[in-house]
Formats: C-alpha cells, structure tokens, sequence
C-alpha cells in the first residue's frame, strides 16, 4: 500500500509529464469567499498580479495572451496558487453536473485520453476514493456558494470524455438556484 508522501509524488509526477493542459481555457468558477482568500495569498507572498479576475456572468481568474490561467506558471508547469487554488482546480479531474429532473448532483471522472492522472485514479481505487472525497468537499460548498447567474452558467458548459461515477441527492437550496 502506496504512503500518503508516494501519492503526492505520483500526482506530481502524472501532472508534471502530461502534455494536455488542464489550465489553458480552464476559467475556473470562483466565489466571493475564494477570491478574497486568493488575493490576500497573492498578497502575503508578494505575486505581483494585477486584476487577476474577469467578472462576466461569473467570475474567473483572467488568461494570459495564450489563453492560459494567469495563475499557470509556463516554467514549472504549476499553480502558483496551488494552496488555495479554485474548488474546481483541486477536483479535477473529479467533475459533476447538476440534474434538476432528479433533484441529484451526479459525478463524473474525465477519461484518460484527456487525463493521464484520471486513468491512474480509476486504476488505484484507494486513490480515487481519497480523492473524490476531498473533491466532493470542494464541490459542494462551491455550488452552495455559488450566486444563482453564476451556477447556471457554469453547469452549461460541456464535459465531454468524462464518464458518470456517481450520484446523491442536492440541497433544495442549490436546486432552487437553478
Ligand atoms: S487556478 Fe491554478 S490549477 Fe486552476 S486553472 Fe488556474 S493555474 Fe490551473
């Protein structure tokens, strides 16, 4: 059985080698709460980044001409906000979508082809099982703070190559937003 330091490594290691990137034309959903917690971290450590949200129907953080996060750093291919990055960044590639018929949030893993992590996930189901949990956490505290406009926009973008995992019941509170 793999230790917790191995798992780390073998995120790191998955991610660091992977030729698809996940952080170009990502625009991650951020609430009011982590956007204050991503400025006063961008602040504490001195990043010199200015406005580094785009406020449209909802808010996410800005891309660079490339079409990459401004948080992606190109060099070392990481986060430069990885401690307190956007809910849907520390899910991934757990995703989910909400169906208002059943009244369920459903969950979704992307397919391999689209992310080498997600096949090593589903082939170690301990991995998979840690990590979901940890992803259903940020999920659900992201759809519940998540204003109405901002939810509704999100959940109309497409997933596709991912495959349905799971499912359970959602607040009336996220439902009614939708
Ligand atoms: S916030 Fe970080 S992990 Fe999320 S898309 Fe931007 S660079 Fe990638």
């Amino acid at each position: 059985m793999q230790t917790e330091g191995e798992r780390q490594k073998n995120f790191f290691d998955v991610c660091g080698t992977c030729k698809i990137n996940c952080c170009w034309d990502a625009r991650p959903p951020i609430t009011l709460r982590r956007k204050e917690i991503i400025e006063e971290y961008l602040k504490k450590h001195k990043i010199p980044i200015e406005n580094p949200f785009v406020h449209t129907e909802y808010t996410f953080p800005r891309e660079n001409v490339d079409g990459y996060c401004i948080f992606y750093d190109k060099a070392t291919r990481k986060c430069i906000v990885h401690p307190v990055k956007p809910e849907t960044c520390v899910a991934g590639p757990v995703t989910f979508d909400i169906n208002k018929q059943t009244g369920k949030i459903e969950w979704y893993l992307k397919m391999e082809k689209i992310c080498p992590l997600a096949g090593v996930m589903y082939k170690e189901k301990n991995l998979l099982v840690k990590h979901f949990e940890a992803a259903r956490k940020e999920i659900l505290r992201l759809v519940k703070e998540l204003p109405p406009e901002a939810l509704k926009t999100i959940l109309k973008r497409e997933e596709p190559e991912t495959f349905k995992i799971g499912e359970e019941e959602i607040e009336s509170e996220v439902l009614n937003k939708i």
